[in-house]
């Protein structure tokens, strides 16, 4: 039996890892068990990470070849060095999966390496690569396990070419035809990525829409946006099977509701039909934990059913996102430590990272109407916004929804250049309950995309000024 801490975390992502370091903060003697090898979980290693930096370059790429003339940039010959472009965004991974390692030391967090096993109460016992057992003693155990991919059964993941998100971050060669399963965020983002790097991109969805749960007029538009960029969009439809044939893969698909077989020819599959709790060889069983039929573990403010266990990220309920898991492990430590930690689910922001991006907060109009609940909605196109006329980035629009009594802000949705980047006033705002009115008479500078914001809370009053 080695050390006795206060709180022995299980997993290193987002979740694990913020709430580590949180507890090392308050002063709590804390353990952190990653059996990856690097910190930072699907997050930094094979998530936001990794996706955004090719993201970011595919995006530069595809303008250079675009955009740049129409601006008088004048370029020769535009060409993609594929391992320089994967060579960047493994160091991006690398510096950040590092920069946790030294926040784990200078918060005296011990970074324990392998597999964490719950053996009942107070107890975790890690294996490490040579099969060694570590029983670590402690007061308690945060789970923070996170997710992985959710399989498609009949349609078996190689990771060469059936891949998960994992593999799309590595593709060795920019595939000719590129079929993605399931038109959510991952995909559409990774989707982009390859579409940019010069394969045809084909979307199948279940169903009839995509990015399912986000506003229905966003979805709509960004699904228009995109089509316009090139990738195609085959809604209504499920994947019955792919079969790998030596030159190529044949994916046969069908009408969601049964019918007549559709076969795809692609060189790659990406299945991206969403993530599912990973509690594989936890020992949940020793202390009495059970999750529901799709692998959640329950909470009530972080805590589990058993005395001494807590739970956050992916692993629990509420959308798996790392903002929500780092949020959850911070407000969980600070519980630990007998403080007040809270986390705000109405405010979580939500980012879409292709071009243009697309971000959102609280409710729909959607759930809004399902609540039976009357608001009101100002709304402000990119179009009439004056940096992004003067940047040639006039796609999308923003929109405001607010309570039509009290005017507090129930929800904001927007597509648009730097979305991602402006919902995070509209979340500010959010947290402290203000009304449209608020953002619509704070002083936002000119020229600035954030002004699309203000006009879009003016249009809730109807005082909305169109250049
Ligand atoms: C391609 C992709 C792109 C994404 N992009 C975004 C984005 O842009 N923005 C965003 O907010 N979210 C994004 N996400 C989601 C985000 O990565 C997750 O929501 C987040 O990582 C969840 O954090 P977590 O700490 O709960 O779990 P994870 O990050 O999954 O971390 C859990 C860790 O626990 C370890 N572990 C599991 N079991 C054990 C065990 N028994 N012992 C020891 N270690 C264990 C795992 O190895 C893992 O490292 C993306 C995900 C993917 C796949």
């Amino acid at each position: 039996m080695a050390d006795t801490y206060d709180v022995v975390v299980i997993g290193g992502g987002p979740g694990g890892y913020n709430c580590a370091i949180r507890a090392g903060q308050l002063g709590l003697k804390v353990a952190c068990v990653e059996m990856r090898g690097t910190l930072g979980g699907t997050c930094l290693n094979v998530g936001c990470i990794p996706s955004k930096a090719l993201l970011h370059a595919s995006e530069l790429y595809e303008a250079a070849q675009t955009d740049f003339a129409k601006m008088g940039i004048k370029i020769d010959k535009v060409g993609l060095d594929l391992p320089a472009m994967l060579a960047q965004k493994d160091e991006a991974v690398d510096g950040l999966t590092k920069g946790v390692e030294f926040l784990f030391k200078k918060n005296k967090v011990d970074y324990v390496i392998g597999k964490g096993r719950i053996a009942g109460k107070g107890q975790v016992v890690v294996t490490d690569a040579e099969g060694k057992e570590t029983t670590l003693a402690t007061k308690n155990i945060v789970i923070a396990t996170g997710s992985e991919v959710t399989p498609l059964p009949g349609v078996e993941i190689d990771e060469e070419r059936v891949v998960s998100s994992t593999g799309a971050l590595s593709l060795k060669s920019v595939p000719k035809k590129l079929v993605l399963i399931g038109a959510g965020v991952i995909g559409l983002e990774l989707g982009s990525v390859w579409r940019r790097l010069g394969a045809e991109v084909t979307v199948i969805e279940y169903l009839d829409r995509i990015l399912p749960g986000m506003d229905g007029e966003v979805a709509k538009n960004a699904q228009r946006l995109l089509k316009k960029q090139g990738m195609d969009f085959k809604l209504g439809r499920k994947v019955t099977g792919v079969e790998k044939l030596k030159s190529k893969l044949k994916v046969s698909t069908e009408a969601a509701s049964g019918g007549k077989e559709e076969i795809l020819d692609a060189d790659v599959v990406l299945v991206c039909i969403g993530r599912r709790p990973y509690t594989e060889g936890l020992g949940l069983e020793t202390v009495g934990i059970e999750a529901d039929k799709r692998g959640f573990i329950a909470n009530d403010h972080f805590k589990t059913s058993a005395e001494g266990v807590w739970v956050v990220g992916d692993t629990t309920y509420g959308p798996m996102l790392a903002h929500k898991a780092e949020d959850e492990g911070v407000a969980c430590a600070e519980r630990i430590a007998g403080k007040a930690g809270h986390v705000n689910y109405d405010a979580i922001p939500g980012v879409v990272y292709t071009l243009p991006e697309i971000a959102s907060v609280g409710a729909t109009e959607e759930q809004l109407k399902e609540q039976g609940r009357k608001y009101k909605v100002g709304k402000f196109p990119f179009m009439a916004n004056s940096r992004a006329r003067t940047n040639h980035e006039t796609d999308g629009f923003v929109k405001i929804l607010a309570d039509a009594e009290t005017d507090e802000i129930l929800g904001a949705h927007m597509i648009g250049k730097a979305a991602g980047e402006m919902i995070a006033e509209v979340v500010l705002a959010m947290e402290f309950k203000a009304a449209s009115e608020d953002i619509a008479r704070t002083c936002h500078a000119h020229p600035t995309l954030s002004e699309a914001v203000r006009q879009a809370a003016m249009g809730v009053e109807g005082w909305t000024m169109q250049m």
